[in-house]
């Protein structure tokens, strides 16, 4: 049986020295493939010229570059945002969405092919989780994106999935991204999003990481959270609040919770209310995102006039809160949308 190659882009600077050294080959050749695949993002084994043909040959043989092919793209007219379908090596598909800010372009990738944390507004969940994807698919995302339009300003890992349900993965991408020797990403140019894991938002907090922490909130009290966000009935907003109030302890580092603004559902005074009364003691910042309508689902954005009433009672109680513009709006956008089209259509 042939022997399973190594996929030489998910392995850490650490690893890929200690599998080098295996090979029989002295530990300064790692940094150069690391330097290949991270700093100039090759995909070819081929393109490391300063390796011998012996040695690249010995790498062939024993490792690959995986590649993603982009199979769909989608650009809105009106703010350029694009939206990418990819699809990996296995065939199954993921999304990544590019939007164009004054600061530059920032990148929303997927962590998992489909979602098992089921919040009702969401079209990643409607299939549940196919699988995670290793630390190695969510560079692809970014490099693949980099190659095609140009330098990224950051990343938010905030497509598909849910990024602490694929821990282990999403830590050996911020490894790798954030290298000196590598791509070498500011730590604060990336941001995680999590619907509330608590026993990861406290492992997160612990690494000290200057990485930003985004907390999905849309509902403050625990039986509509519950209603609408299933992780609420593992872990409920008392939890929630206590994890929150951990990370900003040990980080110092401001949290931003996301607010998605559902016509008479999350949008009411009483919802405002609740929500400053969750937001009281803690550092952070409210980010109020007017949901994109998702196909067959009946939740609708509140009107203009709803929005700014939300957002006008937040900043009366002295909370940081800004109102998202809503990019894509011509596309596809909300996330797990351009998959679900594709499949149907391959059906
Ligand atoms: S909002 Fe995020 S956590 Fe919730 S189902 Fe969608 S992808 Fe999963």
């Amino acid at each position: 049986m042939e022997e399973q190659k190594i996929n030489l882009l998910n392995l850490t600077l650490p690893e890929l020295e200690t599998w080098i050294q295996a090979l029989g080959e002295p530990k300064f050749r790692a940094g150069q493939i690391f330097d290949w695949l991270h700093r100039k993002q090759v995909t070819r084994i081929e393109e490391m010229t300063n390796l011998s043909k012996a040695l690249q040959e010995k790498l062939r043989q024993a490792a690959e570059v995986p590649e993603v092919e982009m199979i769909r793209l989608q650009t809105d007219r009106e703010d350029g945002t694009q939206k990418f379908l990819y699809r990996l090596a296995d065939g199954q598909y993921v999304e990544t969405v590019r939007m164009n800010y004054e600061f530059g372009s920032s990148l929303c990738i997927s962590s998992q092919v489909g979602c098992r944390m089921g919040c009702t507004f969401c079209a990643s969940t409607l299939g549940g989780l196919s699988r995670s994807l290793s630390g190695a698919e969510m560079l692809l995302q970014f490099y693949e994106s980099e190659r095609r339009f140009g330098s990224l300003h950051s990343v938010v890992v905030m497509g598909m999935g849910e990024p602490f349900d694929n821990y282990a993965e999403l830590l050996r991408f911020i490894e790798i991204i954030t290298h000196s020797k590598g791509r070498n990403l500011g730590a604060r140019h990336i941001t995680v999003s999590t619907c509330g894991l608590v026993p990861q938002i406290k492992a997160f907090a612990d690494l000290l990481w200057q990485v930003n922490l985004a907390v999905s909130l849309h509902q403050a009290t625990q039986e509509k959270r519950a209603a609408i966000m299933p992780i609420a009935r593992k872990y409920d907003l008392k939890e929630l609040k206590e994890a929150c109030l951990y990370y900003v302890d040990k980080t110092n580092r401001r949290i931003t919770f996301e607010y998605g603004l559902i016509e008479q559902e999350t949008d009411r005074m009483e919802d405002a209310e609740a929500l400053v009364r969750f937001c009281r003691g803690l550092l952070c910042h409210i980010n109020l995102i007017p949901i994109n309508p998702v196909a067959r689902k009946e939740q609708q954005p509140p009107d203009k006039r709803r929005q700014y009433a939300f957002k006008n009672y937040l900043e009366k109680a002295g909370l940081p809160v800004s109102l998202r513009r809503t990019l894509g709006k011509n596309i596809d956008a909300a996330c797990g949308q351009l998959k679900k089209k594709e499949e149907e259509l391959c059906r």
